[in-house]
């Protein structure tokens, strides 16, 4: 197996997880004096790439400390417990409220497949493996991790989802933002530099949440942001000037269409064309249709979590 590599600065390198499709979701393996460590891992079907990543790597298996993730949606989460095992050294960390849902993630199997549907969650997830609890840590909020001679401080980023925190890698200007600054394909870079789009996915989507936590990793200064969805993305203050109007445009659109008959094509149709919009502005090189095949994925999991929200906002 070669696994798809991109050598990134500071011992910072992305595994390709061959979730949905190449260029979609990476795990970032980050080395330092001898150590290493992951943030995120993608699904069961992620696990061979990201051992090979390893290897190719020179890394061995015992060398890694952490397997960091930032929250537990299964893009992100699925493989950990069948990686945990390859792993004998390391601790998977996650925010208290993600932490009971490894150690037994009968609950996140049963709402992903409310999502998703038996057959197709199979397709995508395979069989969650558990982790043990003695192997996993929960990390309050700006507690502070060593890897061989550096310090990562882990910060809680609510909005994408309430058990979320970010990797913040201050000594290299770098950050690990899970969900929480959004989704920048490289298909949609232009001469400008990337594109963004905020996530919005269920089921706990909170706006105001949303602006605050990528407002706190701004001020950190970041000159790169590590994205799940896909790896580093420079020119930071504009791309959390991108988001933040987005997700305002997006509240705004959700809630123009809160009262109609169907609100899931609405609210669809109305995204769409603003991202449509947006990435012409930007210079995105692509059609319409390419844009609207990139990112349809974002469009169905957005505007299902925005219904969510909005079901939330009413019943409170
Ligand atoms: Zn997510």
């Amino acid at each position: 197996m070669s696994p798809k590599l991109l050598h990134h600065p500071d011992g910072i390198t992305a595994v390709d997880t061959e979730y949905l499709q190449p260029g979609h979701a990476a795990s970032h393996i980050i080395q330092d004096a001898g150590r290493a460590a992951f943030v995120d891992v993608g699904t069961n079907y992620s696990v061979p790439h990201l051992l090979a990543g390893l290897e190719a790597l020179g890394i061995a298996r015992e060398a890694v400390d952490y397997v960091f993730l930032t929250h537990v949606h299964l893009d992100h989460v699925g493989g950990a417990g069948l990686l945990m095992r390859e792993l004998p050294k390391a601790r998977a960390v996650l925010h208290p409220r993600g932490a009971p849902h490894v150690i037994d993630p009968e609950k996140l199997i049963a709402g992903s497949k409310v999502v998703y549907g038996e057959e197709r969650f199979q397709k995508l997830y395979g069989d969650l493996l558990p982790i043990p609890a003695a192997r996993v840590d929960a990390a309050q909020d700006g507690q502070r991790f060593r890897l061989g001679g550096r310090e990562l401080e882990l910060i809680h980023t609510p909005g994408h989802a309430l058990h979320h925190y970010a990797v913040v890698d201050s000594a290299h200007a770098s950050i690990f933002p899970g969900d929480t600054f959004g989704i920048s394909y490289r298909e949609t870079d232009s001469p400008h530099g990337a594109f963004i789009t905020p996530t919005t996915s269920p089921t706990q989507f909170d706006p105001e949440q949303l602006i605050a936590s990528i407002e706190r990793m701004a001020a950190y200064a970041p000159k790169a942001m590590y994205l799940m969805h896909f790896s580093r993305v420079t020119d930071v203050p504009r791309l959390a000037e991108m988001l933040k109007v987005q997700i305002r445009a997006i509240v705004h659109i959700a809630q123009r269409h809160a009262a109609a008959q169907d609100r899931y094509t609405a609210i669809r149709a109305d995204m769409l064309d603003l991202w449509l919009g947006l990435a012409h502005e930007h210079g995105v090189p692509l059609s319409d249709a390419q844009i609207a095949t990139v990112l349809r994925g974002d469009l169905d999991l957005n505007t299902q979590g925005l219904l969510v929200w909005l079901d939330r906002l009413k019943r409170s």
